[in-house]
């Protein structure tokens, strides 16, 4: 294969094309050349990308709660001449021209994760599975990033929450230990492609060691925007592999789970890092986030959900975009995500089609987004039941106000509109309500 082949796009005309190929496709020097300050962006961009580019994503960056960090590969992924457009760039480079205001039910922390933790760094929501936020950095920062609160670097807008690390471990395994309940822990953050082999080894190995754990998710984005941490950082991947084959000899399973949202992620890179973790019997999941500007349309999610089959990635879950801090222009209303669902159901085989789903703001968890019992049109609200997580309280999804009405548009705007809206439908408990 020439190198073009690997990446799937030509580095010779890209924005490192005087960097050697050993480096490119080396993942320190991925992580050691990422651009994490605006003064990096403009001189990495100087030649290509007109100023006004730059400037825009530097104001953008003082409304939003995630800061930037993005790699090389990453960056020669943007098509920077259309770089308004890229459904890349839109995903990690805020321009402060496409964002919109908050919705006024927004939240910082909109699903209340740090309401359900009895533990530090733990999420204890569903009967049977924990949420185990084993670090707070990865290894490029999402804008509409779900933990947002507590991941990245601070922002003008947000001080991140403590960062974790593994001295802060012992309090969330005691807890899982004398939970015998719990059967499922999701280990993310943050992203294990930034944890250290010894620590996954060691972290791995202890959760395996109880009894009840019969399955193990590590979350990594890095097979999507890192795929050579997977082909160069040796250490790193025996340290997941033998974590896996001990689980597979104890009949529990250790899955990765990844985060694929545009089909041109999907590079041949990519596949050279599966073609790895398969032979290595280790299963894939993607959790794609519904993005308007990346992937809300039928064509592309179609595309994605194809191209990831083909690399034995199975697609798992495609998310509403929660609703967090400067993330409101990304969001799709609850229709539209219906639609886009129905499209994409049938176009490939049912075990690799992706669930769409709301991650009902409140702590409901996820549900099918085809699921409400309660929906508002003019208001753009729909209401969905998680039995398993509080069988008495409903949940409520609003969608984007950009897509009602002028005049319910300007009653959700109006000072006090918020609280107008939901005493008058009678809908909703106070502390059902993502305060702010
Ligand atoms: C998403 C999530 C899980 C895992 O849920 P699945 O539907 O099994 O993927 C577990 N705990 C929390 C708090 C979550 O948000
Ligand atoms: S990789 Fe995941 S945790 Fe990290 S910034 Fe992106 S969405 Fe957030």
């Amino acid at each position: 294969m020439s190198f073009m082949d690997y990446l799937g796009f030509d580095r010779s005309a890209g924005l490192y094309a005087s960097n050697s190929q050993e480096d490119f496709l080396n993942h320190n020097w991925q992580d050691k050349n990422s651009v994490i300050r605006i003064e990096q962006l403009e001189a990495v961009l100087r030649d290509t990308a007109p100023a006004s580019i730059v400037s825009e994503i530097r104001d953008g960056l003082k409304k939003v709660g995630m800061s930037i960090r993005l790699n090389p590969y990453m960056m020669d992924l943007i098509d920077w001449r259309n770089a308004e457009t890229d459904p890349i760039r839109r995903q990690f480079l805020p321009m402060l021209s496409e964002l919109e205001p908050d919705h006024p039910c927004m939240s910082v922390d909109s699903l209340e994760e740090r309401n359900t933790s009895p533990a530090p760094n733990l999420v204890h929501r569903y009967p049977d599975k924990v949420l185990f936020l084993v670090t707070s950095v990865c290894p490029v920062y999402c804008q509409y990033c779900t933990r947002s609160y507590a991941v990245g670097q601070d922002t003008e807008k947000v001080r991140k929450d403590n960062v974790t690390s593994a001295n802060g471990w012992a309090a969330a395994l005691e807890y899982i230990r004398s939970n015998p309940t719990i059967e499922d822990v999701v280990v993310s953050g943050g992203d294990i492609a930034r944890l250290k082999p010894a620590n996954i080894k060691a972290l791995g190995h202890a959760l395996l060691d109880i009894e009840h754990v019969r399955r193990i998710r590590f979350a990594t984005k890095s097979v999507s925007v890192l795929p050579m941490k997977f082909l160069t950082d040796e250490a790193w991947f025996s340290a997941i592999v033998e974590v896996a084959q001990r689980g597979r000899q104890m009949f529990k399973s250790v899955f990765v789970h990844t985060h694929f949202n545009h089909p041109r992620e999907v590079t041949p890179l990519v596949e050279k890092a599966m073609r790895r973790l398969f032979s290595e019997g280790i299963h894939v999941r993607n959790q794609a986030v519904l993005l308007r500007g990346v992937n809300d349309d039928p064509e592309t999610l179609i595309e994605l959900t194809k191209k990831l089959g083909r690399v034995n990635i199975q697609p798992y879950y495609v998310y509403s975009c929660d609703m967090v801090l400067g993330t409101e222009h990304f969001r799709v209303r609850v229709p539209e995500m219906q639609r886009l669902e129905r499209e994409v159901r049938g176009a490939t085989a049912g075990f690799n089609t992706p669930l769409f789903i709301v991650d009902a703001p409140g702590g409901g968890g996820k549900r099918d987004v085809h699921s409400y019992e309660y929906r508002d049109d003019k208001y753009g609200i729909s209401g969905y039941r998680s039995p398993s997580v509080d069988p008495n309280r409903m949940f409520y999804h609003f969608d984007p106000l950009r897509e009602l009405e002028a005049g319910a548009r300007a009653e959700w705007r109006a000072p006090g509109g918020r609280e107008a809206i939901l005493q008058r439908l009678g809908i909703l408990r106070p502390e059902s309500v993502a305060a702010e």
